[in-house]
């Protein structure tokens, strides 16, 4: 093994050894630099109420005093009060719902408690902790879909502690409730860990799986106290108030110590004007992973993202810094990787050894064994995919990589938070790409390092999740009218009263009774059709599954899919029987769906009337059909061709934000009528864009519309909605805190430095139109022109 030297080099001094290799552009590619300081923890007492025996074994753990918000949740929680504790990842969470659990499950020998955490990893996490306390009479265990039978049977008769996931709940503790009758009787608490991750369509109908299971627990004449662990963020008390449906206070006071880091924001520089070299392919040959590195620009404007993560490795294992770099998808971890390798055996042969790619779909051991290398220095660099895929204990890093914002603050806190060695300092590096938002976040470190904005957001007064959700509440037990306010009052009345006429539901003196034979077939994670199978011609093979709303553009005949890094193409779309047979080919061109949508305004909820501006909060019908594709040449973007498509219309009702400017108003504002279009379609995408900004959400979880006249508005006007039936609360969300998202939009695009508009502020790589017509310049006008009409928030 070569012998690099040791590092010598502390933050600052890497950075500017990274830096240097950009000299030569005319801008930095560094935006900003914080200082993140050190602070140290502060302790607070055992509370008086903990369980001795609790304390003790706590204790034994290297516990030796509670931070002081651990203190503050666990004594609100004894107190009966449901708690949200929103704090920074490794602030230690679990103690503090632990200690009240644990405390009264000690004090009351028959007293039970529920976990619930969004994935079976996190749940045997939380159980290896609870076992290591080696507390007698818990008898803590896992129940998942792979739990067996006899270890089910012992689970409901013994275990006082069960950690499962709100699917198990609800397709199997809910309705067996007669069966569990003893555990839910004698339920004192519920923990709900990570309840950030329910959000939109899922988090609306896991809302109500827990308004069912508060409901079921009253039956047996239990009222359990709700205790909530959150990342970070705009609303803490709020969202989770919402997910539960009672009011939850938060404890948001972080008290425990942080080591200070050097955190930069990277913008990856503009390419020179003048048309790159189109990369050359050799037919049915694999595209070269420098070939792949510009995969995602749409054509390139800036050096991609990946592109300069690879260089940015490679010169932190020349400093010899041990570094991690978290890329998104796992090809990228392994073109990055393979791109460092290759430079850093240029530099000194064998040297490209010392890095690795590291993604899901490794074995545990292997997984382990790079791990080790890691953190022993025999490797110094390692490209992974998302954190939760890492082993726990892998920190005390010097330097963390992060390509692209990774979508939430606590991920980008979880990643970044792998570096620094205690006492140490660590340097992370946001390496922004080609999306509006990351063009924001880079411009705007205030949004990264002040008080969070983004709120998790979820709407249980969707129609089409309060159906499903009350007909499996009716077949778990009849719904009464009080019940009717559990679920949401108004909202759960009117639907009801469709259910009834449906034949769903039958009313009857004593209540609202299921009327058929089975249970209720709902999916937690849909409110369309059933998901489209993805399945390998040849081998029959499953590879995946496409949601329905989706699969028109992403599955329809002749487009290009991505799996796991592989590349298919797909042969055939059965939307009868939702398949997508597909075969694997590497084609040296990319598929681009274009849709015609139209919004047709139903019902006005809410509205902003700001003059010559107007705000709206609505119902809308979306009509979409998916009539076309293009081919475009990977790499240079260059279309080959557009084929037609025959794919049937498709509708949604959902719920949309959208905003009126008067063509006054524009005109003032120096906007040709002849370049609206243009100025509304940029403002929609880079609207769209910044949404998760405000909310938890995926871009490609909302829709959009653009129009210099709209039939139902008279006026020009940018429609944002929610792609999925009924609204996940994303347009809502958008409409409440609408100066703050459109100021933002505004920033994104005026931020950008390239000259008509880029992947990184106007351009989307979902539009519909084939990103036709978008004019920047009018864009911002037309966002300014709103924003001076808005009242502030
Ligand atoms: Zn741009
Ligand atoms: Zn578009």
């Amino acid at each position: 093994m070569l012998d690099v030297t040791a590092t010598a080099f502390g933050p600052a001094e890497l950075l500017h050894r990274l830096r240097a290799r950009s000299s030569s552009a005319a801008q930095s590619p560094i935006t900003h630099v914080e200082q993140v300081t050190a602070r140290a923890g502060r302790v607070a007492e055992w509370p008086a109420w903990a369980d001795p025996a609790t304390r003790d074994a706590f204790v034994g753990q290297g516990v030796t005093a509670p931070w002081a918000h651990q203190a503050a949740a666990a004594t609100l929680a004894w107190q009966g009060d449901h708690v949200v504790l929103a704090t920074g990842t490794a602030s230690g969470k679990s103690l503090a719902y632990q200690l009240p659990a644990l405390t009264r499950l000690a004090t009351d020998p028959r007293a039970t408690v529920l976990y619930l955490a969004p994935t079976k990893a996190l749940a045997a996490d939380q159980l290896r902790s609870l076992t290591r306390l080696g507390l007698d009479g818990v008898r803590p265990a896992t129940l998942d879909g792979d739990t067996q039978r006899e270890e089910r049977e012992w689970i409901r008769q013994h275990s006082r502690f069960v950690l499962t996931n709100p699917d198990m709940l609800h397709h199997a503790l809910l309705p067996a409730h007669n069966r569990w009758a003893i555990f839910f009787r004698r339920l004192s608490y519920v923990v709900i860990d990570e309840c950030h991750a329910y959000r939109g369509v899922f988090g609306s109908h896991v809302s109500h799986v827990l308004r069912r299971l508060r409901r079921v627990a009253a039956r047996y004449g239990s009222d359990p106290t709700f205790v909530l662990a959150s990342a970070t963020s705009g609303d803490p008390a709020g969202s989770a108030s919402r997910l539960i449906g009672a009011p939850v206070t938060a404890v948001t006071d972080d008290a425990s110590p942080r080591g200070a880091m050097t955190f930069a924001l990277w913008e990856p520089p503009l390419l020179p004007p003048e048309p790159a070299e189109p990369p050359t392919f050799v037919p049915g040959a694999r595209a070269s992973p420098e070939a792949e590195l510009d995969l995602e620009n749409m054509p390139p404007v800036r050096r991609s993202a990946l592109r300069e993560t690879a260089d940015l490795l490679t010169d932190a294992v020349v400093a010899g810094t041990r570094t991690l770099a978290f890329v998104r998808s796992r090809r990228g971890a392994e073109v990055v990787a393979t791109v460092a390798r290759r430079s850093l055996d240029e530099v000194v042969p064998g040297l490209g050894a010392r890095v690795a790619a590291y993604r899901g779909g490794y074995l545990r051991e292997d997984r382990r064994a790079i791990e080790r290398a890691l953190l022993s220095g025999e490797l110094l660099g390692l490209a992974s995919t998302n954190a939760l895929e890492l082993g726990v204990d892998l920190a005390g890093l010097d330097a963390v990589l992060i390509c692209g914002w990774p979508g939430t603050r606590a991920s980008l806190w979880q990643q970044a938070g792998r570096a620094g060695r205690a006492g140490g300092e660590a340097l992370a590096v946001l390496i922004a790409r080609d999306d509006p938002l990351d063009t924001y976040l880079v411009h705007h470190p205030e949004a990264l390092f002040g008080r969070p904005v983004e709120a998790t957001v979820l709407d249980p007064a969707n129609p089409y999740v309060l159906g499903p959700q009350l007909c499996c509440a009716a077949s778990e037990a009849p719904l009464t009218e009080t019940d009717l306010e559990l679920f949401g009052g108004a909202a759960a009345r009117a639907t009801i009263g469709a259910l009834v006429e449906q034949g769903a539901l039958r009313k009857r003196p004593s209540g609202w009774y299921w009327t058929e034979r089975g249970r209720p077939d709902v999916d937690l994670r849909g409110t369309g059709g059933a998901p489209v199978q993805v399945v390998e011609a040849s081998t029959g093979r499953l590879l995946g599954t496409v949601d329905h709303g989706s699969s028109h553009v992403m599955l329809h005949e002749g487009a290009v899919y991505l799996h796991q890094g592989v590349t298919y193409l797909v042969d055939e779309l059965d939307l009868e029987d939702a398949i997508a047979l597909v075969h694997q080919e590497e084609p040296d061109w990319t598929t681009h769906a274009r849709d015609v949508t139209e919004v047709a305004v139903v019902h006005v909820r809410s509205y902003v009337d700001a003059g010559p501006v107007g705000l709206f909060l609505g119902d809308v019908d979306v009509t979409s059909q998916v009539v076309s594709y293009q081919r475009r040449r990977l790499g240079s973007g260059e279309v080959i061709d557009t084929r037609p498509l025959d794919l049937p219309v498709r509708e949604l009702r959902t719920v949309a934000v959208w905003f009126t400017v008067s063509p006054q108003a524009l005109a003032a504002a120096g906007v040709e009528w002849a370049d609206v279009p243009g100025a509304l379609h940029a403002a929609e995408h880079a609207g769209i864009g910044l949404l998760p900004l405000i909310a938890t959400c995926d871009r490609w979880d909302i829709g959009g519309l653009s129009t210099a006249n709209h039939p139902d508005t008279e006026a020009p006007t940018v429609f944002v909605y929610d792609g999925h039936p009924g609204g996940a609360g994303f347009a809502e969300r958008a409409y409440s805190t609408a100066a703050a998202w459109l100021r933002a939009t505004r920033e994104a695009i005026g931020s950008c430095g390239c000259e008509s508009g880029c992947p990184s502020c106007v351009q989307s790589p979902k539009c519909g139109n084939g990103n036709n017509p978008l004019d920047k310049a009018a864009a911002v006008r037309v966002l300014a022109t709103v924003l001076d009409a808005l009242p502030p928030d």
